[in-house]
């Protein structure tokens, strides 16, 4: 691979540095015995890297691997390897401050018994949440029971519940694509995701910040340990922040810089980032803070020591960033679309020489599109895309032009011939999508899908394609994942509520429908409305006058134990009882393994 930097070996050097010790077995397991994390399986990659996997992503699936304590500078340790992010602890007067607890408490749980395995029984004295991704807050229950200062960014409540209200049905489906969550473990499955392994699977949890940073350059002090914010929004995640530990000359970077080229657009499906404002946040933390730290540490990957090589990293990052974002518009600014885009753009070769800038969960031909999406959305501006046949009616049509299904497998086979997997996948899924049943375009199709996947240097794309290959072959993987967590229940807003109620009503069913519920939260003191009608239920805060149907006098758990599909028992309720048994009958159900690779 002549594009790789195979000479440069400092990451592995970095990767180990500090090391104190591992978990061993590296398996983490609920209660009730069930393995929600389990490092071990992993132990193949030691192995030279195989004719199925992208050399460059074997090698960062080797760091990412790497598990166990590790110390980043004095008084300031990191757990890595055992989730898909990275816990790190500083010590204080009293006890230890948590940064990103994991996803799941028994991770997390597991990673504070190892810190104390080595740095002595010190209670928990604080937790910062860098941001609003449940792999950095999820674990938190498995560190502490609240009753200690929680730090987060601004408006971080509300996005952290807010991402599973409205797609997150949509986007665990595709999570498990994204993850390869039903791959083995294997040189020819799953070996990882670029930005760790795999997400872990236990008990998520959440204990709302009791501290809100609100701006750049705010200072606190938790057990001793001076912390210095930087508020970065809206770039990797809605609300996110950097943070210097001063004394420590250390500096943490969240998850804005990392040692791979992130994503602009998560394949799982997200709200576009915004490449421009990261690029922005990076060169701030740059004059910020680069000439105070020794060490800068992120919530995923390994650390990197040196005032120099850490500026060298951001600027690099930065450059990426910014690369992606002008240089996308500049070519769509001489009208070429999202693929013409992706497929024309080059990085500097400077970048391409550095390891982490390399697309093993972000990549630049989804990145690119992502910009492109940010700016202009689907629509490439030509008309022949307006106004499309679905995708099972444009494969049905395709093959019955292409001389009917035994036609198109031939004609894909010439292009797998000849090495174009892309062409040949383009055809076959045509040929399925027209008629399911075809068990020789599935299994060609299938073929086609694992080549390109062990040919992926992105982790991602190795994932999608390979879950895809999988499901063609043996169907949906039935979905077995509990989506809903009583503390994210509990910390959504009571529009959020509403809103989650909104999006779940079936419009043609209700289109004839007209009902108005008064909702009195008792505990918060609010009044909410809620009115259906043309399929639309709407939502209004302090209703004025005009009777509803049914008035509800409830606290805010009851009402999410409305939601979770308790009853009405406890309720205070005045008015028509049958206008809420209305509103239930017009709810549809998310479907939570919907087809993918079919029609
Ligand atoms: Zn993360």
């Amino acid at each position: 691979m002549a594009d790789l930097p195979l000479h440069d070996q400092g990451d592995f050097a970095d990767a180990d540095r500090g090391f104190i010790a591992k978990l061993s077995p590296a398996v983490v397991r609920t209660a009730d015995g069930r393995v929600v994390w389990d490092g071990d399986s992993y132990d193949f990659l030691q192995e030279d890297c195989p004719e199925t996997a992208h050399p460059g992503l074997w090698r960062q699936s080797r760091l990412c691997a790497r598990q166990g304590l590790y110390e980043v500078t004095s008084g300031v340790y990191q757990v890595r390897g055992l989730d898909l992010s990275n816990m790190t602890l500083v010590e204080g007067d009293r006890g230890v401050v948590v940064i990103d607890p994991l996803i799941s408490t028994e991770c997390a749980a597991a990673a504070l018994k190892l810190y104390r395995a080595h740095r002595g029984d010190r209670p928990v004295t604080g937790v910062i949440y860098t941001h609003t991704h449940v792999d950095h807050f999820g674990g938190v229950r498995g560190v502490t029971d609240g009753g200690v200062p929680i730090l987060a960014p601004a408006g971080f409540l509300e996005h952290a519940a807010s991402e599973r209200v409205y797609a997150g049905h949509a986007m665990t489906r595709r999570a498990v694509y994204l993850y390869g969550r039903a791959l083995p473990r294997s040189p020819e499955g799953q070996i990882g995701c670029g930005l760790g392994m795999t997400a872990s699977t236990g008990t998520v949890s959440l204990i709302p910040p009791t501290l809100d940073l609100t701006r750049t350059g705010q200072e606190e002090t938790v057990d001793g340990i001076r912390m210095i914010f930087h508020l970065t929004p809206g770039a990797q995640a809605p609300a996110e922040m950097n943070l210097l530990l001063p004394d420590h000359r250390a500096l943490c970077l969240a998850e804005n810089a990392t040692h791979n080229q992130h994503n602009l657009l998560s394949l799982r499906g997200a709200a576009v980032r915004d490449a421009r404002a990261w690029a922005r946040y990076l060169t701030e933390a740059v004059s910020l803070f680069a000439d105070r730290a020794d060490v800068a540490f992120a919530s995923h990957h390994w650390p990197t020591w040196g005032g120099e090589a850490i500026v060298r990293f951001l600027e690099q990052q930065r450059d990426m960033y910014a690369y992606l974002h002008d240089q996308t518009l500049r070519l769509i600014n001489k009208g070429l679309t999202g693929p013409e885009i992706a497929e024309a753009m080059t990085m500097p070769p400077q970048l391409e020489q550095a390891w982490h800038t390399h697309g093993y969960h972000g990549s630049v031909s989804h990145n690119v599109r992502a910009v492109y999406q940010r700016y202009l959305g689907w629509f490439d501006g030509n008309p022949a895309h307006l106004w499309e046949h679905p995708p099972r009616e444009s494969a049905i049509r395709y093959v019955e032009c292409l001389g009917g299904a035994a036609g198109v497998v031939e004609f894909a086979r010439r292009y797998i011939g000849e090495n174009d997997l892309r062409f040949a996948a383009q055809l076959l899924n045509h040929a399925v999508f027209a008629d399911e049943g075809n068990k020789e375009a599935r299994d060609l199709l299938a073929e086609v899908y694992t080549r390109l996947g062990h040919g992926a240097e992105n982790a991602t794309w190795r994932n999608f394609y390979l879950m895809g290959a999988l499901e063609l072959g043996d169907g949906i993987v039935p979905a077995t994942m509990d989506v809903t967590s009583p503390d994210l229940l509990a910390a959504l807003s009571v529009e959020q509520i509403f809103d989650s109620i909104a999006i779940r009503v079936d419009g043609p069913r209700a289109w004839h429908e007209r009902l108005a519920i008064d909702w009195h939260l008792t505990d918060l003191g609010e009044r909410h409305r809620t009115t259906l009608s043309n399929g639309v239920l709407v939502q209004q805060r302090d209703p004025r006058a005009a009777a509803a149907d049914l008035t509800l006098r409830l606290t805010k758990e009851q009402l999410v134990g409305l939601l979770a599909g308790k009853g009405v028992e406890g309720v205070e309720r005045e008015g028509n009882t049958a206008a809420l048994q209305r509103l239930v009958a017009v709810l549809d159900r998310p479907v939570p393994d919907f087809a993918i690779v079919t029609a």
